[in-house]
């Protein structure tokens, strides 16, 4: 296995393949089944781009052993920062087919970030788009290269820049078709090798990379799959990021590739966007966040378009509240399913069969039976079920250990191989129910900002003596980001003043706080802790008491 990776115990490896949890196959062979079985089905499609399963294997195999020609060699490790698209899965898979690992990056990185995506992995590529809304990937790229030693090349999708390779060039290179089945089959990877690396959602400074093997991903995404239902009239709809795990994994498109389904791309999140494809590509499942969620609710196009193709609605990232579940089901005439995992591993989902309580209140159940669950308090000992705790999760496609990341890996896993979720839950009759969390970070409607990370931005800021980052509420992404700064005598900082510093640091927009607030000192616990939960109860208190002044509407 890829040395900085911790592997399954081999006791617990046995028992997964044993009881078929893990097939020994690659992800790549996963497809390869389906495209066997459904050739001439539609895979994929985008606008007016409809790709066949046999056409998907074909342009597959063609980049992946130009990947092979290109140097990148097994186990590489390469930055991928790809927005929504066809090529997206294509990419993925070809880079997977040649044993190569995309470290899935979001598009919303900025050179910091993916700095530190590069220098942690060691990456040999990076894997971007010419230009997405105004903003030039190619010309960060070419600021990243000197500052990084590994990276050897630059791979862009679209327009290339000077000493960048054309994707789509590559694509289209003519090979023979006896040379590229014997190069391919020199790179088919083990099944229990590292395929993909995840990035954490994590609390710390600067986020962990989750490495996933062939054996638990492709696990992941078919046990997915089956809990939803998934078959081959499946038409799913991508919304989301197609790099982050909700949506290519749980099921998302890997699941529907799995069973022959349908993926139908949407490269906006508009009801605009949204709601003609549903109409026009006979969607059956969108998968879904927090934020969206409500602007769909609230858009009046609803009315204007036929969404009786659509079975389920899945949300993920974050807890849609009981009310807005069922007028999802109301307004849409489907039913809900919510997803409450991680990209470490744990998934659990509500079934469609469930009673609406179940749908309508829990976090759902894990989707395998190989899942381990703990709730625990303080001292790690199990509590009854009915009371809160922390969850603790291990299992078939839950991971033992970060990338290169002795130290987090301890404080991140017991003993004994559980991983921390650091969500409080309390578990009912095998349904969990979430009821807050302990650790310190922003759930932006699915989008998870470290304070610990932000904090050191901030810190760098001249105007900053201390600062402390909480979650405050917000009625549309549930919580953003809230800074208590305490600042240097003799100057003066505004929330402008400060977003425009971070902005310059090159980091992810959504990572920005969004408020501001100054402030003397800080409340402190007798061991000199700052009492964050403090702070927090604070900045709601001053939310709700605007609230009260503003009335909403
Ligand atoms: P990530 O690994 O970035 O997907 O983040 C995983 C974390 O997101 C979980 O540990 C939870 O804190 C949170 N989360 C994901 N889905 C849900 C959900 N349906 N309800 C509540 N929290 C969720």
């Amino acid at each position: 296995m890829l040395s900085g990776c911790t592997p399954y115990p081999e006791d617990y490896a046995r028992m997964y393949r044993a009881k078929g949890f893990w097939q020994g196959l690659t992800i790549p062979e996963v497809l390869e089944r389906t495209i066997r079985a459904f050739p001439d089905k539609i895979a994929l499609v985008e606008g007016d781009t409809r790709i066949t399963y046999a056409e998907l294997g074909r342009r597959i195999d063609r980049l992946a052993y130009a990947f092979v020609r290109q140097g990148l060699a097994p186990l590489d490790r390469v930055v991928f920062q790809l927005p929504n698209s066809a090529g997206l899965p294509i990419v993925f898979l070809a880079l997977l087919k040649a044993a190569v690992i995309p470290v899935m990056a979001l598009p919303a990185h900025r050179a910091t970030e993916i700095r530190h995506f590069i220098e942690h992995s060691g990456a040999t590529a990076y894997f971007i788009p010419d230009v997405v809304r105004g903003f030039d990937y190619r010309e960060m790229a070419s600021t990243l290269m000197p500052a990084c030693p590994s990276l050897k090349s630059v791979y862009v999708m679209g327009e290339p820049g000077q000493g960048q390779v054309d994707l789509r060039r590559l694509g289209e290179l003519e090979a023979d078709p006896h040379e590229l089945a014997t190069a391919l089959a020199a790179r088919r990877a083990a099944s229990d090798e590292v395929a993909v690396m995840l990035l954490s959602g994590g609390t710390t400074a600067i986020p962990k990379m989750i490495p996933r093997t062939h054996d638990d991903y492709a696990y992941n995404f078919t046990a997915s799959a089956e809990v939803c239902g998934f078959h081959r009239d499946t038409v799913y709809l991508a919304v989301l990021p197609m790099a982050h795990n909700f949506t290519l994994a749980c099921p998302g498109i890997l699941g529907t590739f799995s069973v022959g389904g349908e993926v139908v791309v949407a490269t906006g999140t508009a009801p605009e966007a949204v709601f003609p494809l549903i109409e026009r590509e006979k969607a059956t499942l969108v998968s879904t966040a927090v934020p969206l969620v409500t602007v769909w609710l609230n858009s009046p196009l609803a009315e204007q378009y036929d969404f009786s193709s659509l079975k389920y609605l899945m949300n993920g990232g974050a807890k849609l509240v009981p009310e807005l579940r069922k007028r999802v089901e109301e307004r849409f005439g489907c039913i809900f399913i919510e997803s409450f995992g991680t990209g470490e591993g744990l998934l659990c989902k509500t079934r469609p069969d469930d009673p609406e309580p179940i749908r309508l209140h829990s976090a759902g159940q894990p989707v395998s039976p190989g899942d381990e669950i703990r709730i625990v308090d303080a001292e790690d000992r199990d509590v009854p079920d009915g009371e809160p705790g922390e969850l603790l999760a291990r299992g078939p496609y839950t991971i033992r250990g970060y990338y290169n990341a002795p130290e987090a890996n301890k404080q991140a896993f017991t003993a004994d191989g559980f991983y921390r979720m650091g969500d409080i839950v309390r578990r009912v009759d095998g349904y969990l129910y979430v009821e807050g969390r302990k650790k310190d970070l922003i759930n932006r409607g699915g989008e998870k900002i470290s304070c610990e990370e932000v904090e050191n931005y901030i810190l760098a800021c001249p105007a900053v003596q201390a600062v402390c980052v909480v979650a405050m509420p917000d009625d549309t992404y549930g919580e953003k980001g809230c800074a208590f700064v305490i600042l240097e005598p003799g100057h003066s900082l505004d929330l402008e003043e400060l977003t425009n510093f971070l902005i310059a640091r090159s980091i992810a927009k959504f990572k920005l706080p969004e408020r501001l607030e100054l402030i003397e000192q800080f409340p402190i616990s007798p061991a000199g802790k700052i009492l964050r939960r403090e702070l927090r109860a604070k900045i709601a208190a001053i939310v709700a008491a605007e609230k009260e002044r503003i009335p909403a509407g």
